[in-house]
């Protein structure tokens, strides 16, 4: 391994794998993993631009109301059951929830139908589009970070999938937690990088001396910059002022998101690595529920 020149929390960082188009970088402090270099704004957005993108399974089978039965449908309602019981201080007028990265609207509509009053904000235009025919929420176009919105006024702030695809996890946390109320909640739902996925990737890299990079190539998407455990998400949470007050893991449902183009025996090798994961409670999808310290 050798030194990235990149630090994570002021601690140095080791490159851990070489690929394509950048390296992974692990931090000698707390075991985050990030992309290096991590991508300039342009090409950031780019990404979301992209036709393959927003036409892959996670966007194309799920954009069709709540009726749709996407595995993400489940997982939402399940947190949406989550939130009723948990959150029984919050008046029944007046239940505001904003959803970081709405994509193209899905779990807004769920929420609105479980009488959430909800705002969304998505990067990608098109997925914006998408998300205002899909549901009646207040839509805000744009960076999260860079969007103006009063402070401490939502019940709820989810993050669907994003955590991994920001720059700044630290800032985003940061900034959920500002626009909490008292008593309010943080839902994170991202990639666990101690899945059995990681755990195999790293495997075929190492025992192949890092020739083998069919799988850390799929593991590691352009699209994500950073790979937190759920020790490294709870020391970033502490960070923020939140604390992580419930969490459960989920499968990964490979083909849904699988942007790259990849060979049928990892596909399968994919989907079996997936069932044997939930065995091992070594899922590729962690989610968390936070509440303000
Ligand atoms: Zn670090």
């Amino acid at each position: 391994m050798t030194r990235c020149p990149r630090r994570c929390c002021g601690a140095a960082a080791q490159t851990v794998y070489r690929l394509r188009r950048f390296d992974v970088c692990r931090c000698e402090s707390c075991a985050a993993m990030f992309r290096h270099p991590l991508p300039e704004q342009a090409e950031l957005e780019g990404y979301y631009a992209d036709p393959a993108y927003l036409e892959s399974a996670y966007f194309a089978d799920s954009g069709q109301g709540p009726a749709a039965a996407g595995p993400e449908v489940g997982i939402y309602l399940e947190s949406l059951a989550w939130l009723d019981g948990n959150l029984v201080s919050v008046s029944a007028g007046e239940r505001k929830l904003l959803d970081v990265g709405c994509g193209n609207g899905q779990f807004l509509a769920l929420a609105e139908q479980h009488r959430w009053k909800c705002e969304g904000i998505e990067l990608s235009h098109e997925l914006c589009e998408r998300a205002r025919s899909l549901c009646v929420a207040e839509l805000h176009r744009g960076d999260f970070l860079d969007v103006d919105l009063p402070a401490a006024s939502y019940d709820v702030v989810t993050m669907w999938d994003l955590l991994e695809h920001v720059l700044d996890p630290d800032l985003v946390l940061a900034r959920a937690r500002e626009l909490l109320r008292p008593g309010g909640c943080l839902v994170v739902f991202t990639i666990n990088s101690e899945s059995l996925f990681n755990w195999l990737g790293d495997i075929s890299y190492r025992a192949t001396g890092g020739r083998l990079t069919t799988a850390v190539e799929l593991l590691y998407d352009a699209r994500h910059n950073w790979y937190l455990t759920p020790s490294t998400l709870d020391r970033l949470l502490k960070q923020a002022g939140l604390r992580a007050v419930d969490r459960c893991q989920h499968r990964a449902y490979l083909g849904r998101w699988l942007s790259e183009p990849a060979p049928v025996w990892v596909k399968v090798a994919g989907n079996l690595v997936d069932l044997a994961s939930m065995a091992a409670s070594q899922c590729y999808r962690q989610l968390v529920y936070c509440r303000a310290v």
